[in-house]
């Protein structure tokens, strides 16, 4: 192999199990492996200061290529001097290539060989993502290790999806490594393959033979059953070069991490400690606790009388469960807080045990006990569950006391649709739409409603078109909706009390048909174009008056 980036060092190979110990050097500092990266989406980990993270032991976090890109865009870090400096993190930084976000994006996304072309969530604009604008733009932030672009696809696809998808990667693969030129940075590649392990084999093989300073295990996570990510990990990391850095991407619960340990895994990145802290929920020494519960109300126990972080020494259950019922931020933050430290003491653990030689007895147990719920309370009645969250697809809906209820993307969380009335009032506001049917013309005004998201664009244009049409004669109107996917607009149709704005019947007409007629206004009419969007704009009637983009901040108008 060619000289690493990181002098990675193998300390210690569990007997009876894949786990091992490392210590390897970044840029800023030496890191000691297994470890967990919190996640820092858009240079910060949610509700948690630099400060508490290095407290606890986090060595390194993981940045979100994709979202600094779009704001506050790679410019800053170049002003601001990397994101170390940005967001006053003193540790390692690994920033993941943008290819799972951008893959995970329903609409305005076309690959081609040179890149992913997609839409700014933030301003409307085209991008080209490349293997060279990602490796530029990691570059731009500094962080200490950058991931090459890669094709993501669900774990579940067919083998020639699969087989599509690793040889891309493997293209970009070397695309990345040129484009990084000097960079002390180091790169990791992302085996591929999906659940198949002839391509899992094809994709190590191609890959291997690069000058990577690490490799990551890819497209696992998304869908695939616990057995089979675990059979796809192991197989994986025994493809993979003993002397390199080996990371499961987005994985996992502990037990999760603990299974991948055991598999010959050293490096993981998860929201889930973040993330279920701001509901209330805590991993502890003695099960899962839900704060939520009543039967903490008048708690003065500590949270976890295991744990060393400074929450568990200072707060009580009962102010935890209080912080959590009021919704209040510190409830978030400091649960957050415990659930990191408890993830990087669980690998401290794990690592001192490889090295003493005992980490087969430590998994067996701690396979007992992170999956146990509440021990001091054990959950007798139905649990209480926070209310259920409604999904379709790659769609959730959100909601919350303070804002409309909105449907947003589970992975980028880009909220597609909130309610109709804003809509309606910025499509009258700027699009003058009203003016635009009057009769002076009589051809049809046709609108071209890119990512039809949830609907509330064309609906909105439905509405003011039916209330000018009331009042006196109009120009007929025909709206063209483009998206690949349905799943938004299927999830509010099934949310109704939510979204107001479609107990109107026509987006059921045109799911249900792929077309819509009005019966009391003849001249408007609304037609479904599913598939790629560049493509199908390619057959739409046009070209239209009005385009309605994605972003409702970018809705452009041209009467
Ligand atoms: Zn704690």
């Amino acid at each position: 192999m060619s000289p690493s980036r990181h002098d990675f060092n193998l300390e210690a190979q569990a007997s009876g199990s894949k786990a091992r110990a490392a210590t390897f050097r970044t840029l800023h500092g030496v890191i000691q492996s297994p470890l967990f990266m919190p996640v820092g989406t858009q240079a910060t980990v949610k509700a948690q200061l630099p400060e508490t993270l290095h407290e606890s032991g986090s060595q390194i976090l993981l940045a979100n290529t994709y979202h600094l890109l779009l704001r506050p865009g790679p410019e800053v870090f170049r002003k601001m001097g990397g994101i170390h400096r940005f967001m006053q993190w003193p540790g390692s930084v690994l920033t993941d290539s943008g290819g799972y976000q951008i893959f995970s994006l329903p609409h305005s996304r076309s690959m081609t060989e040179e890149g992913a072309v997609f839409q700014s969530y933030v301003d409307g604009q085209r991008i080209l993502l490349s293997p060279e604008l990602s490796i530029q733009t990691q570059m731009a932030i500094g962080s200490d290790i950058m991931m090459v672009l890669d094709q993501c696809i669900p774990s579940t696809a067919d083998e020639k999806a699969a087989r599509a998808a690793l040889q891309v990667t493997q293209r970009w693969a070397v695309r990345s490594l040129a484009a990084r030129e000097d960079s002390p940075q180091s790169m990791f590649a992302i085996i591929q393959g999906a659940l198949f392990p002839h391509l899992r084999k094809e994709s190590a093989a191609g890959l291997v033979e690069l000058p990577f300073d690490g490799f990551a295990i890819g497209g696992l996570a998304v869908g695939e059953e616990k057995h089979q990510r675990e059979d796809v990990c192991e197989f994986t990391a025994a493809l993979l070069p003993e002397d390199r850095p080996r990371y499961l991407m987005g994985v996992g619960t502990p037990l999760d991490v603990l299974e991948a340990v055991h598999r010959g895994v050293d490096m993981f990145d998860c929201i889930i400690p973040t993330q279920v802290a701001k509901r209330g929920s805590c991993f502890t020494s003695r099960g899962i606790v839900e704060l939520r519960r009543s039967v903490y109300k008048f708690s003065d126990e500590k949270l976890d009388p295991n744990c060393a972080c400074p929450v568990c020494a200072k707060y009580s259950r009962a102010y935890l469960h209080h912080l959590t019922k009021t919704q209040e931020p510190l409830g978030w933050q400091l649960m957050g807080q415990h659930n990191i430290h408890f993830y990087h003491q669980l690998m401290r653990e794990i690592r001192a045990s490889i090295i003493e030689d005992r980490f087969l007895p430590l998994y067996h147990e701690q396979r007992q006990v992170l999956q146990v719920d509440d021990v001091d309370h054990p959950i007798t009645n139905p649990r209480p569950q926070p209310a259920p969250v409604a999904r379709i697809g790659d769609y959730e809906l959100h909601l919350s006391e303070d804002e409309p209820a909105s449907i947003r993307h589970i992975i980028t969380g880009h909220t597609v649709a909130t309610s109709a009335s804003v809509e309606a009032a910025h499509l009258s506001r700027r699009l003058r739409l009203a003016e635009g049917v009057s009769p002076e013309k009589t051809a049809p005004i046709i609108i071209w409603d890119i990512g039809l998201g949830a609907g509330a664009a064309a609906l909105a244009a439905i509405l003011i078109y039916e209330e000018e049409a009331g009042q006196g004669p109009v120009r007929p109107m025909h709206i063209v909706s483009f998206t690949d996917d349905l799943s938004p607009l299927r999830l509010a149709l099934s949310q109704k009390r939510h979204f107001e704005y479609l107990r109107h019947g026509a987006a059921d007409t045109l799911v249900h048909r792929g077309a819509w007629k009005s019966r009391y206004r003849t001249g408007l009419s609304w037609t479904l174009f599913q598939g790629p969007v560049n493509e199908m704009l390619k057959q739409a009637p046009g070209p239209p008056e009005i385009t309605l983009a994605e972003s409702d901040t970018q809705i452009t108008a041209s009467l």
